[in-house]
């Protein structure tokens, strides 16, 4: 794992961006698509709407943690599509837009230049997933059959391209605050989240999942999201406090409500350190995560069925 290679990610002007690939200049900025002979394409936005210079890259306990960052929307996710995918040997296509925050993505101006199976983004805060207008029965259910808790969003980059007549994914990427200047991310969320979408790739590489931009939109009901829990998916290794091993060396307070906790400065932490915590995210199989999480919330969960069927009848949500 690069987290230079992240920092770079991070700062670059969007000019730095188009020589990764073919780009298009439009009237809302530059469109760069990169051919990398996949089947799939993964989506990121380059624009922003705050930006930081020098983003703070931490370690919080055995935590890489991001902060002050507002552009990690949605650079983390450039990084996600440019870095991270290549390197666990996940073949995308990638497309980087511009003017997505204005509401004007320039991947309106897409091309397909090839039938796509399905199109993915990491551009949403904490780590569920959404499908906006290509949502459907099916294309849910995958998504909770990989541990994503479906949720719902205004719009990014990928709803601009329904007519790739294939199904599109936005995926938490772990960034919160999004749009202020305290935007932050613990890289363990994104990492939960990027397992899931290792273990979907693993098995859907190769399926077309079509979608008919003209089908009736599905209706969300969104009555049970005022039940979201932790449960629904497992954030498995953050660490919250320190061994208790008297060292405090380079271990500096952090800001207010994060008290019970400490970091230190990336700049001065063990490079070797962070990268045995990368390769775990990479070596440690989901499903072990999961059936672990499965077990610690049954009964929790059982709690929360019955009491949905209370108030909603057997018509009610099964989801938890
Ligand atoms: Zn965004």
């Amino acid at each position: 794992m690069n987290f230079r290679g992240l920092k770079r990610r991070l700062t670059a002007p969007i000019e730095d961006f188009r020589r990764l690939g073919d780009t298009v200049d439009t009237e809302h900025g530059p469109l760069t698509w990169i051919d990398r002979g996949g089947d799939v394409l993964a989506v990121a936005h380059l624009d922003y709407v705050l930006w930081n210079p020098k983003p703070k890259i931490t370690r919080q306990y055995e935590n890489v943690k991001i902060r002050k960052c507002p552009q990690l929307d949605d650079r983390l996710g450039a990084w996600m599509v440019l870095d991270v995918l290549p390197r666990a040997g996940i073949r995308c296509d990638v497309l980087l837009t511009d003017s997505e925050e204005l509401g004007k993505s320039t991947a309106q101006f897409f091309q397909p230049p090839k039938q796509y199976n399905w199109l993915m983004q990491f551009d949403r805060a904490g780590s569920d997933a959404v499908m906006y207008d290509y949502e459907d029965d099916d294309s849910e259910s995958l998504l909770e059959y990989y541990g994503y808790q479906v949720g719902s969003g205004s719009f990014t980059d990928i709803c601009y391209l329904e007519h790739l007549e294939c199904k599109g994914f936005n995926f938490g990427v772990g960034y919160h605050g999004q749009h202020t200047k305290k935007c932050y991310a613990n890289l363990t969320e994104t990492f939960n989240s990027f397992r899931k979408v290792q273990s979907m790739w693993k098995d859907c590489e190769d399926v077309h999942m079509p979608h008919d931009p003209n089908a009736p939109k599905k209706k969300k009901i969104n009555y049970w999201d005022w039940r979201h829990t932790s449960c629904s998916y497992p954030v498995s290794k953050v660490i919250t406090r320190y061994p208790d091993d008297g060292n405090d060396a380079g271990r500096t307070p952090v800001e207010e409500g994060y008290e019970d906790q400490m970091e230190v400065d990336f700049s001065k932490a063990d490079d070797d350190i962070l990268n045995d915590v990368a390769m775990e995210w990479y070596n440690q199989p989901y499903d072990d995560l999961t059936d672990k999480c499965q077990d610690d919330c049954e009964s929790e969960l059982e709690a929360i069925r019955k009491e949905n069927k209370e108030l909603f009848g057997e018509e009610g949500p099964d989801r938890f």
